[in-house]
């Protein structure tokens, strides 16, 4: 403890990019980690638009109590074109320093973390980030906050789904979020028994999918979950539905995009509890006087890793997973 950074009296704390189930939690856990080691803290709205707007609140710790049960962010969150620019990170900073922040704890995607390393790169406050978003895609985490309860939140949907298709003996593409990484479709795939799963970073998804489509018709089976990822190259579950259509009029296809519902929603016990890891991890990593590092979990340990790294690489998919799904679809 005696070697912990004497400097920093006041942290602040913010939600930026998309809002995550599970970002609430942190935000507690930030503050009262904080609080615990007599720093004031103050939460910054709506994200780096916030920072640039001195949009800036003391946060007590009544203040985030009954908010780990909450999806989104009671701080909010906004994507700020201005903080891209040299003069807006200098408000920002003008605003840090008008409230005498001196330490930073950003809690976000990837962006969020180019624009801390930007931000640091100029100015001499150090930023230290927490992975939020339910895409699950950064490098150095196992895990980011909001994913397990968008998963869930997709295979509850993908259940009901499947009963009506069953019913009716349709097939259904069934998009979800995660922009250009897979992980949520690839493991709502596996947790919803897809028959096939198109995800961004593969690309023999249509030979598997017409293989299904002779095959399981063979095999009497004429109902169907193919999962799609937004970012697939295919296009989308419109397009691909549509091919298929085309190719065979006899089945019959049905869309369904899931949308913002996987954003939303209490978060679950897995979101809550990675979200109170890392706020107080990062609270301790900005004492222990580390800057410009993320915050992740790793074979369930904390770790710290480098935004530089975290910006410039690619988590990609998990072979094993891939797997799992070729063995379950191969008979
Ligand atoms: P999600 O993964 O949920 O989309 P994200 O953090 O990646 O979250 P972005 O919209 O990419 O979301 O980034 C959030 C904000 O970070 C942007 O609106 C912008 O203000 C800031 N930002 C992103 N990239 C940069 C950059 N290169 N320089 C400065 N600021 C940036």
């Amino acid at each position: 403890m005696s070697e912990k950074r004497k400097s920093i009296k006041k942290i602040g704390v913010f939600t930026s990019g998309g809002d995550a189930p599970g970002m609430n939690a942190a935000v507690r856990a930030v503050t009262r980690a904080a609080l615990a080691n007599k720093l004031e803290v103050y939460g910054i709205r709506r994200g780096y638009q916030g920072m640039i707007e001195g949009d800036i609140i003391r946060l007590y710790s009544h203040d985030v109590s009954h908010i780990m049960n909450l999806g989104g962010t009671f701080l909010q969150t906004a994507r700020s074109s201005e903080f891209r620019t040299e003069e807006g990170r200098a408000k920002a900073y003008q605003h840090l320093k008008e409230f005498g922040i001196d330490a930073v704890v950003v809690i976000g995607g990837d962006g969020s973390f180019r624009g801390a390393l930007d931000f640091t790169q100029e100015y001499d406050i150090p930023f230290v980030g927490i992975p939020g978003t339910i895409d699950n895609d950064m490098y150095g985490t196992d895990y980011t906050i909001g994913f397990d309860t968008a998963l869930n939140t997709v295979i509850q949907a993908v259940d009901k789904i499947k009963d009506t298709a069953s019913s009716h003996g349709r097939i259904f593409f069934v998009e979800v979020m995660g922009r250009e990484a897979g992980q949520l479709a690839l493991n709502a795939g596996i947790a919803c028994g897809a028959e096939v799963i198109f995800i961004p970073e593969i690309h023999s998804e249509e030979v598997e999918l017409e293989k299904f489509l002779s095959k399981g018709f063979k095999n009497k089976k004429y109902s169907g979950i193919v999962m799609v990822a937004e970012g697939d190259t295919a296009g989308g579950a419109f397009k691909i539905a549509e091919k298929v259509q085309i190719k065979h009029p006899e089945i019959e296809v049905r869309v369904s995009i899931l949308g913002h519902m996987q954003r939303g929603g209490s978060p679950s016990a897995v979101d809550r509890i990675a979200a109170t890891q890392m706020g107080v991890a990062a609270v301790e990593a900005l004492l222990d006087d580390q800057k410009s590092v993320m915050i992740g979990l790793k074979n369930d340990s904390i770790v710290h890793v480098p935004l530089q790294k975290v910006v410039k690489m690619n988590r990609g998919v998990d072979n094993n997973m891939l797997n799992l799904q070729k063995v379950i679809n191969s008979v």
